[in-house]
């Protein structure tokens, strides 16, 4: 059984409207359609230890989006004429996905920012020319999000598995020297300060001449790890007040995401790039039908997206 479907043993998460203790269960309008993310498949070259949608070669449970697929989602945007700035690639690897190069060229011809998130490996080299192509004609609205776990190699190769480092940097260093947007996306799992683990990636970044703040949030990513077994309050909606957010900020207000599960005759909008598996959150087969309110019935909605560290008092 895939971890995202095992529920806590203590009651909670079992309604969508209303939460163990009763009370009404918070929901998320969607406020603006400002990201669409699309799933290019759940395959990928490495089996991370704790990837969040349990990626590897082996685990197809997303099979891969065809170009065709995405461009019915970038033809609703414009018949439509929804707000949608940035269309979003993640796997898996999306760079195994042999569409990916025609899809990337779609969404940056029709005006929209590109950003794909990557290893940087080697399905991302057999690719360097097809990505120079599209860097010269698009410039920055192509960027690439790179994922290093941790700034200490063999930190960053507990999670990733042996070997995983140099092909890397290696991938990360082409990318800067022919001048692509690139950002890192880094992990939390050492449970260093956050203060420590920016500074020692700064030291790593001065080190490989990388132009990359690591102070900056955007620029270096640091996510925390998701445990679902992590036993978290359930969010009514008293807590937006007790705790002073607004349900405007989490992703779902503003973002939706494209799946095609395995032997589906069609693609499904999910609720975020988070809960690829949990059905609840397949909300339709358009944009149009997605659009409705989300439910935060998932112990990822608290942990990850609405406490963030914080307690919520009920
Ligand atoms: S590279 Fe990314 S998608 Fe692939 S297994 Fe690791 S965390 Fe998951
Ligand atoms: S995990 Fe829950 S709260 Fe967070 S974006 Fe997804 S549906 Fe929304």
């Amino acid at each position: 059984m895939d971890a995202q479907f095992q529920p806590l043993d203590s009651g909670k998460f079992r309604d969508p409207f209303t939460t163990a203790k009763g009370d009404a269960r918070a929901t998320v309008a969607l406020r603006s359609l400002d990201t669409l993310w699309f799933n290019t498949g759940t395959l990928c070259n490495l089996t991370c230890r704790n990837c969040y949608i349990e990626s590897s070669p082996r685990n197809d449970l997303l099979a891969y989006l065809t170009r065709e697929d995405v461009r019915e989602y970038l033809d609703e945007i414009a018949r439509d004429g929804l707000p949608t700035r940035l269309i979003g690639f993640t796997g898996g690897e999306p760079f195994m996905n042999r569409d990916i190069i025609g899809m990337l060229h779609d969404v940056l011809s029709r005006g929209f920012d590109a950003l794909v998130l990557t290893n940087a490996m080697k399905p991302m080299r057999k690719l360097r020319p097809q990505l120079l192509e599209l860097h010269n004609v698009y410039g920055a609205r192509l960027r690439i999000r790179v994922s290093l776990d941790h700034h200490v190699p063999e930190v960053h190769e507990t999670e990733r598995g042996r070997r995983t480092w140099a092909p890397t940097i290696d991938g990360l260093l082409w990318l800067a020297r022919s001048g692509f947007a690139i950002d890192v996306a880094g992990r939390r799992f050492s449970g260093e300060p956050e203060a420590d683990l920016r500074a020692g990636f700064a030291r790593l970044f001065a080190e490989l001449g990388l132009p990359i703040d690591a102070m900056d949030p955007v620029r270096l990513m640091l996510f925390p790890e998701m445990d679902v077994q992590r036993d978290v309050p359930e969010i009514t909606t008293a807590c937006w007040g007790i705790l002073h957010k607004s349900p405007d900020d989490v992703m779902c207000a503003s973002a939706r995401m494209v799946v095609k599960r395995k032997g589906a005759d069609a693609p499904a909008v999910l609720a975020c790039t988070l809960l690829a598996y949990d059905r609840q959150f397949e909300l339709g087969r358009t944009l149009a039908e997605a659009a409705r309110p989300v439910s935060l019935n998932h112990p990822y909605c608290a942990s990850f997206c609405v406490l963030g560290g914080a307690a919520c008092s009920r």
